[in-house]
C-alpha cells in the first residue's frame, strides 16, 4: 500500500463532531460538559465529553485529562468500563467519544432507592469486582472508586468510569507492588496534615484536583502511600454504602471525616439486619492496613459470592439486574 494511500484511510477513519448530532447536555464536570450525541455513521448513541482547552491551561488540568485518555485506551474494551471510542479537538475544545450510560450514576440509584437489597448489592458487587479485577490486571490503580464514578447503561449494568486521578504502574512500580508487597507514592489530594491537624480543599493546590473525601484510603491519608489495596478500601466504603445507604466514614467536615478514616470509626447501624456474610466482607475491607486488606481473590472465594462463577465471564455480564 502506498503511503498516500494509506494516509487516505487514516484520515478517512478519524472522527470528528461533524460525524455527531448533538442532544441534551447529560452531566457537567469542573471543566467538561457531557452530551448525549448519534454517531450519523452507524446511528449509535454515545456521551460526548467536551473538555474547554482554555479551561484545562488555565487549571493546569492537561495531566489528568492526559491520564484519562491513556488510561482508556490502554483498558480497552471491558463490559465494566467505560470504552473511549474516538478523541478528536477543534480549537476551543478536546472530545472524548464514551459508551452512553443511560442510567446514570449508581449513586443516583442509591439514592432513589434508598439502600439496595442485598440482591441488588451481590450483583452491582461481582460487576464491580470482575471490572476492578481487569484494571488491576493492567496495571493500573483507579484511586477515585466511589458510586458517583460508577455509571449505569440502559440493561443498568455498570460501568466504571473517570480515571483522571489513575495510576498506569511501571514494570517498575508492578514489581515492587507485586512482588515485595510494597505501596508507592500516592499524591495525596486532599493535603490532610496530621501533625498540623489541618487539611485544605485540594483545589488550592496546583496541579491536584478536588475529589470525595469520605472513600479515600488510611494509608494515603497518613502516609501518602497507595497500591491496589486504596481501590478495595474504596470498594469496602461502596458495598457499605450500597447496603445502608451512605458511606461508612462522614463527618460534619472534610477534616473530621479523615479522622474518622484513620480511627477506622464507623459502625453498622443496629436499627435494621445486615447479614453477617455482608458484615464480614465489609470488616475485611475496611481494614487500615492494606496489606491485611481483603483482595480480590480473597472476595471472590468468600461464601457470599458463592453462586458466581468469576470464570465465567457471560455469565458475570449477562446476568439480568434482580
Ligand atoms: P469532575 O471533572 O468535576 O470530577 P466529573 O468527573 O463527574 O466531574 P465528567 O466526567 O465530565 O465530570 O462528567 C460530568 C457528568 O456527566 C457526570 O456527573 C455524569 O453524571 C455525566 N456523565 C459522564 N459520563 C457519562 C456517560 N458516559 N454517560 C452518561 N452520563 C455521563
Amino acid at each position: 500500500m502506498s503511503a498516500t494511500s494509506h494516509n487516505y484511510i487514516n484520515r478517512s477513519r478519524k472522527r470528528s463532531a461533524v460525524d455527531f448530532q448533538f442532544y441534551e447536555c447529560i452531566g457537567e464536570g469542573s471543566y467538561s460538559k457531557v452530551y448525549r450525541a448519534i454517531s450519523i455513521h452507524n446511528h449509535r448513541t454515545y456521551a460526548v465529553k467536551i473538555l474547554s482547552k482554555s479551561h484545562i491551561q488555565r487549571e493546569n488540568k492537561r495531566k489528568y485529562v492526559n491520564i484519562e485518555k491513556d488510561t482508556l485506551n490502554i483498558l480497552g474494551k471491558h463490559p465494566g468500563i467505560v470504552t473511549l471510542y474516538y478523541t478528536f479537538q477543534d480549537d476551543k475544545s478536546l472530545y472524548f467519544v464514551i459508551d452512553f450510560a443511560k442510567n446514570g450514576e449508581l449513586l443516583s440509584l442509591i439514592r432513589k432507592l434508598g439502600s439496595l437489597s442485598e440482591n441488588l448489592s451481590k450483583y452491582y458487587m461481582t460487576q464491580l469486582i470482575d471490572a476492578l479485577d481487569f484494571i488491576h490486571s493492567k496495571g493500573i490503580i483507579h484511586r477515585d472508586m466511589k458510586p458517583e464514578n460508577i455509571l449505569l447503561n440502559h440493561e443498568w449494568k455498570l460501568m466504571i468510569t473517570d480515571f483522571g486521578a489513575a495510576k498506569v504502574l511501571s514494570e517498575e512500580e508492578l514489581r515492587l507492588l507485586r512482588q515485595d508487597n510494597k505501596q508507592i507514592n500516592g499524591y495525596n489530594n486532599y493535603n490532610y496534615n496530621m501533625e498540623s491537624g489541618k487539611s485544605s480543599s485540594s483545589s488550592t493546590r496546583t496541579g491536584s484536583f478536588v475529589g470525595t473525601a469520605e472513600y479515600v484510603s488510611p494509608e494515603l491519608l497518613k502516609y501518602n502511600m497507595c497500591g491496589f489495596e486504596c481501590d478495595l478500601w474504596a470498594v469496602g466504603c461502596i458495598l457499605f454504602q450500597l447496603i445502608v445507604g451512605r458511606p461508612p466514614f462522614k463527618g460534619a467536615t472534610e477534616y473530621l471525616t479523615f479522622e474518622k478514616i484513620i480511627a477506622l470509626d464507623y459502625k453498622f447501624p443496629d436499627n435494621y439486619y445486615i447479614s453477617p456474610m455482608i458484615q464480614d466482607i465489609i470488616r475485611n475491607l475496611l481494614i487500615l492496613k492494606p496489606n491485611n486488606r481483603y483482595k480480590i481473590v480473597d472476595l471472590q472465594v468468600h461464601p457470599w459470592f458463592k453462586d458466581v462463577n468469576w470464570t465465567n465471564k457471560e455469565s458475570i455480564w449477562k446476568a439480568k439486574v434482580p
